[in-house]
């Protein structure tokens, strides 16, 4: 890759913006090395566009650090030991929370919250990079410094009295959390959190390779299994209620595991095939090839376990250490199996569901990662 022509934002235009491919996660535009000198910004579409062109360096950090362009991946993979299908790991477990109000607003089992919290309370971390609700339909990045804040940050309930048919036309379930690393130095935090989608955690391991400041400060990385995100507008929507076949107005919980979950206010849960909602994920999505985070030092989605737990990939020492040291503390517990030949299967069907989805949807990319990718 070093030897190869510096790439700038004009390529990223080229092979990216133009074939639809941009999620609009902004990290071009947050770690651009002529961020003081305003070379590029957000335009009014959202996504990001020069500003002056003429105040480019040319010095290929936006290309580079792109989660849809794939050229550090040897380096990557060699950093991280990268192992197909899905990733290293240590270990996987199922757990929930232990705390009944992080466990009321929670997506799965409030692991990721949990975990957040003792690492905030045992000085690991001063702060972590999450999505804070500030609508009923809308997410925002934030930084969370207290328990309090990472508890309200839970969850995917669309609020108390909110449901799918209100939803704006605009609505996304990606948020952009990645933007948030360029204020770091201006908070003074010098060791986060950062939780995350794959192509999230992707980028931030690339600007940590290229030591780009100040990446150096996240200090763990919680990423979550992603099949896809989805992007709403008249025509999803309309596809979407024809297919359900009952009024979007009913739907108050989204989650997704082995497929999309839409729980009605009467608690009833109805099942899409991700083959359904395909049509409405957005188009960066369906060329993402990373499910499992695999890049995170933990791993966190409900798929693989019961109602009510969280799946946790343990894949490096930092995230062994938290999640031993949240376990033993009292703050999560482990899902406990009737017996040997119980957990032994529950464990097998877990690292099997992952992967599958994990070749599924590399697969449906069409990108391989390496030699082991197959
Ligand atoms: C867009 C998206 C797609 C997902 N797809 C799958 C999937 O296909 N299969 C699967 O098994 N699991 C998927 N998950 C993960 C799953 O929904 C749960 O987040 C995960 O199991 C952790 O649950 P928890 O109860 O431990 O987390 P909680 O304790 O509820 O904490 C959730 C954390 O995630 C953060 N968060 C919420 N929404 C977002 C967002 N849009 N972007 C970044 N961070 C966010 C919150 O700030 C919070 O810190 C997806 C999550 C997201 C956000
Ligand atoms: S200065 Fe560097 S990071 Fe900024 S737009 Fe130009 S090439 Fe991209
Ligand atoms: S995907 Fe992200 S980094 Fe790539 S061009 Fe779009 S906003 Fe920039
Ligand atoms: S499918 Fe990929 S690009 Fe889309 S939100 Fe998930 S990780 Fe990001």
């Amino acid at each position: 890759m070093m030897n190869e022509e510096i790439k700038s934002f004009t390529d990223l235009i080229r092979e990216v913006q133009t074939p639809g491919l941009c999620g609009s996660c902004g990290g071009c535009v947050s770690f651009c090395s002529a961020g003081e000198l305003n070379a590029l910004h957000f335009g009014s579409d959202g996504f990001p566009e020069y500003a002056d062109e003429d105040r480019c360096l040319k010095c290929g950090i936006c290309y580079l650090v792109c989660p849809q362009v794939k050229v550090l991946d040897h380096e990557l993979g060699q950093r991280f030991g990268w192992e197909g299908p899905s990733g290293p790991y240590r270990s996987i477990r199922s757990a929930r929370t232990t705390d009944t109000e992080t466990a009321s607003v929670a997506t799965d089992g409030g692991v990721v919250t949990s975990l957040l919290v003792r690492a905030l309370e045992s000085g690991i971390i001063d702060g972590a990079l999450v999505s804070r609700r500030t609508g009923p339909f809308s997410r925002q990045p934030a930084v969370a410094t207290t328990r309090k804040e990472l508890i309200e940050a839970a969850g995917s309930h669309f609020g108390e009295t909110a449901h799918l048919g209100e939803m704006g036309n605009a609505y996304t379930s990606f948020v952009p959390t990645i933007r948030e690393i360029g204020k770091l130095r201006r908070r003074k935090l010098e060791r986060v959190a950062l939780v995350g989608t794959p192509c999230q955690v992707y980028s931030l391991r690339k600007m940590q390779l290229l030591r780009v400041v100040p990446s150096d400060a996240v200090k763990l990385v919680i990423g979550l299994f992603c099949m896809e995100s989805f992007a709403f507008n008249e025509e999803t929507r309309s596809h979407l209620g024809e297919h359900l076949g009952v009024p979007l107005d009913d739907i108050v919980k989204l989650n997704v595991k082995d497929d999309v979950i839409l729980t009605k206010s009467t608690g009833e849960e109805i099942h899409v095939p991700f083959e359904v909602v395909d049509e409405i994920a957005r188009p960066a999505c369906l060329a993402c090839p990373d499910f499992a985070s695999d890049f995170a030092d933990l791993s966190c989605g409900g798929l693989g376990s019961p109602a009510g737990y969280t799946t946790v990939v343990i894949r490096t020492a930092e995230g062994d250490k938290l999640y031993s040291n949240a376990r033993r503390g009292g703050f999560i517990e482990e899902l406990v199996s009737s017996d040997r030949e119980a957990a032994v299967l529950q464990r097998t069907t877990t690292v099997a569901k992952i992967t599958s989805f994990s070749r599924r949807k590399r697969e449906r990319s069409g990108h391989r990662f390496g030699a082991s990718d197959a």
